[in-house]
């Protein structure tokens, strides 16, 4: 079981924005890497913190992670938003500690001396899924354009910097003599620059190139998840890794099955004959039409659930229901012979509305779905 972001930093569920970002910065000082060498504890406290600020402090995933919890980010294969690295700790210091801490015066930063790994930037692509394929689950070939290397771009290590990534600095203040280490401005910290390249790479060395990429996508997933294909975004020059692609999930809407969580939900229009005689029909699923039988004397408003035929869960714990709601069609206009029937059966006592208790009034149908 993960531990509650909002634990982790000691605040409230209703803690303001500020009060967030001030206990963050209390964790972020106590816990930083260059206060306690070696600390694997305090590391991992680091880094959880960091991951519970990084969605509380983003006012869309704050909202995702307070209506789904964990399940938002790291549900089922391979969601974005477990875990963070280092880097990507150190570049969320910016906005916490402003001018104080920016600008490389943060000496040492990550074990000093330690050459950043240069990552490509991400790819964002949105993929349209069917109700049926969130359902059951799909493999989608998806064509991304992406940066890669061009063949043909050969690298050397960087002679600002030899290889290292940092250049330091010293400057004299009031103080005394002050050292800083900052990323190499030539490589920008890679330790690589290039050696040779084609003629059509741009400036790092890279080009367009269109490749198809296969995505898994698990059954149950939901509008606005996003899902990660690691490094397959773009390219980083030099040895440096490829940055992640992003698949959000946009959910197109079925013509007669309307999704709620994991069940679905389907109108059925039923005759009146065959709701006083009783007959079958056939009714969508997300796994092709199944014929349902209609008992004679139905009334209007009752629902039929069909256990297990709505949506598997993401999290893999079993599926939603199919709730079938049955709407007796009531014709408008009538021929002089059916008027004149049902004009005959207006003093039958037969035709008299005698609601049981079986027959539950829509709320309290609601309120038993619920309960
Ligand atoms: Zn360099």
């Amino acid at each position: 079981m993960k531990e509650d972001y909002y634990d982790i930093l000691g605040v409230s569920k209703s803690a303001s924005d500020a009060e967030i970002k001030k206990a963050y910065r209390k964790m972020a000082l106590k816990y930083h890497p260059d206060k306690n060498p070696d600390d694997t504890e305090a590391e991992e406290k680091f880094k959880k913190a960091a991951e519970a600020y990084e969605v509380l402090s983003n006012a869309d995933k704050k909202a995702r992670y307070d209506q789904f919890g964990h399940q938002a980010f790291d549900g089922g294969g391979g969601f974005g938003g477990g875990g963070m690295n280092m880097d990507d700790i150190f570049s969320q210091f910016g906005d916490i500690f402003g001018g104080a801490f920016g600008g490389g015066g943060f000496s040492g930063f990550g074990g000093g001396g330690r050459q950043r790994v240069v990552k490509g930037s991400n790819l964002r692509i949105r993929v349209k899924l069917s109700l049926e394929e969130v359902a059951n689950g799909v493999e989608k070939k998806i064509k991304v354009k992406r940066k890669v290397q061009a063949p043909g771009t050969t690298y050397k290590t960087c002679t600002t910097c030899n290889g290292a990534g940092q250049v330091t600095k010293v400057t004299n203040t009031i103080l005394g003599r002050m050292q800083t280490a900052a990323a190499c401005p030539t490589c920008s910290g890679a330790g690589q620059i290039i050696d040779k390249k084609p003629s059509d790479a741009d400036a790092q060395g890279l080009k367009v190139s269109e490749e198809t990429v296969s995505v898994k996508i698990p059954a149950g997933v939901v509008d606005g998840m996003q899902l990660k294909v690691t490094s397959k975004g773009n390219d980083a020059p030099g040895n440096g890794i490829a940055g992640d692609l992003l698949v959000a999930i946009q959910e197109e809407d079925h013509p007669t099955l309307k999704r709620e969580g994991d069940n679905l939900h389907y109108d059925m229009y039923v005759s009146l004959p065959d709701a006083v005689l009783g007959n079958s029909k056939e009714i969508d699923t997300v796994t092709g039409k199944v014929r349902i039988k209609i008992e004679a004397g139905v009334q209007s408003g009752k629902i039929l659930r069909l256990r297990g035929k709505g949506i598997p869960s993401i999290n893999g714990y079993g599926k939603g229901d199919l709730l079938v709601h049955v709407n007796v069609w009531t014709p408008k206009t009538l021929s002089k012979k059916q008027k004149e029937f049902f004009e005959s059966m207006k003093e039958d006592e037969h035709f008299e509305p005698k609601p049981e208790s079986s027959d539950k009034s829509f709320f309290e149908k609601v309120k038993d779905m619920f309960s």
